[in-house]
């Protein structure tokens, strides 16, 4: 009789579900208000008519205005590639550029000839 431990890969798979760093970048996309929304535009993964939702989470991808996707089928997406289903622009966010320092402006006094 041989006892083979069983190895628990719960923690392994809590890792790997922590690892969301894309879903701040989901939150953050323009979100598309209903009114704006036509009942001919659908959803380009699921292909159901945006506003079959009575209340339809829209979110537009910066690559191309008319890139629309609901929020739950983008998601899942955006955790996996960085880049728009449809022309694969690549959509990582850019860096956010430190502000530099203010330099201090000189504030140059002229001495007025005509004094
Ligand atoms: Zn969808
Ligand atoms: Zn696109």
């Amino acid at each position: 009789m041989s006892s083979s431990p069983v190895r628990c890969s719960y923690a392994i798979q809590l890792l790997v579900s922590n690892h969301d760093i894309s879903n701040k970048y989901t939150t953050e996309l323009d979100r598309v208000p209903k009114a704006r929304l036509t009942k001919d535009q659908t959803c380009p993964i699921c292909s159901i008519p945006f506003l079959d939702d009575p209340y339809p989470l829209v979110v537009r991808l910066p690559c191309h205005k008319n890139h629309l996707f609901d929020m739950d089928c983008i998601r899942p997406w955006l955790k996996l590639k960085t880049t728009c289903p449809l022309d694969r622009v690549d959509l990582k966010p850019k860096k956010k550029e430190i502000p530099k320092p203010a330099i201090a402006d000189d504030e140059e006094e002229y001495d007025d000839m005509y004094a």
